[in-house]
């Protein structure tokens, strides 16, 4: 394919590929954590982190003696997201598979040193987990985001790929007697816990209240 990274090429499914901003960015903003891949000293590590898009910018943080946030100064990473949609059950084990969607970032990092776009990207990062949460926090002193590395990886350089549908038979396995179909995947958010040593009994603020809303699942409360 022309026109396209050779880092970034899909080989295998190269049909289920896509180098769309949009598609991209739709599962950067969707994935709840991202692993960063960086060959550090003594190895390569893949650790899993926080992330958070702003614009053509994936912002991940942490501390700056981490280990690959030094590293980070001078070498590539591969920066990855996946979503999980379901549980493809083929008749043959062969064929067994997953359907995702999933984003691979490829580049360097640059360490936001700017304050104010370090902020921002906190900001990002806060409100990426819970919206609407950063008013409803004690902001940062100017030592807590000194104390935070804050790094930046363009998304130039990106690939997606997304697998959807049943499962892919053989022709000589569509008759064979084995249950065959997809077991649906979601992440959800569950009825929010209170910190038991909290002051304030309170109702839940509205941006939580629309997080209980939406929850499925009945955890239960703080012994
Ligand atoms: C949840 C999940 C489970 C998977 N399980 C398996 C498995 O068990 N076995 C297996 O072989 N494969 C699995 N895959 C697919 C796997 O991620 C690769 O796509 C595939 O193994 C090799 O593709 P390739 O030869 O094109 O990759 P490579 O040639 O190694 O990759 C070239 C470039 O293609 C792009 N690319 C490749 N894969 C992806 C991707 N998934 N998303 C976005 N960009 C990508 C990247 O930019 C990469 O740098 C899984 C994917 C997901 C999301």
């Amino acid at each position: 394919m022309t026109g396209v990274d050779k880092r970034v090429r899909l080989g295998r499914f190269a049909e289920r590929g896509s180098y769309e901003f949009t598609t991209i960015a739709a599962i950067l903003d969707e994935a709840m954590l991202c692993h960063v891949g960086v060959s550090a000293e003594d190895g390569t590590v893949v650790l899993p982190t926080i992330h958070a898009r702003i614009g053509r910018y994936v912002y991940v943080h942490g501390s700056p003696v981490a280990k690959w946030m030094r590293a980070l100064r001078s070498v590539p990473l591969c920066l990855t997201a996946t979503i999980v949609d379901g549980i493809v059950l083929a008749r043959s084990a062969f064929n067994h598979s997953l359907n995702y969607r999933s984003a691979v970032v490829i580049g360097t990092a640059d360490h936001v040193d700017d304050v104010a776009e370090r902020r921002a990207a906190l900001e990002a990062l806060v409100e990426y987990i819970c919206p609407g949460r950063w008013n409803d926090t004690r902001q940062p002193t100017a030592s807590e985001i000194e104390a935070t590395g804050v790094l930046r990886v363009n998304l130039d350089v990106a690939s997606a790929k997304v697998r959807t549908g049943p499962p892919v038979e053989f022709a000589g396995d569509r008759d064979a007697p084995h249950w065959a179909g997809v077991i649906p995947l979601a992440l959800h958010r569950g009825r929010p816990l209170r910190d038991p040593p909290a002051r304030d009994a309170g109702e839940l603020p509205p941006y939580l209240d629309r997080v209980r809303s939406c929850a499925n699942l009945c955890l239960p409360e703080y012994g």
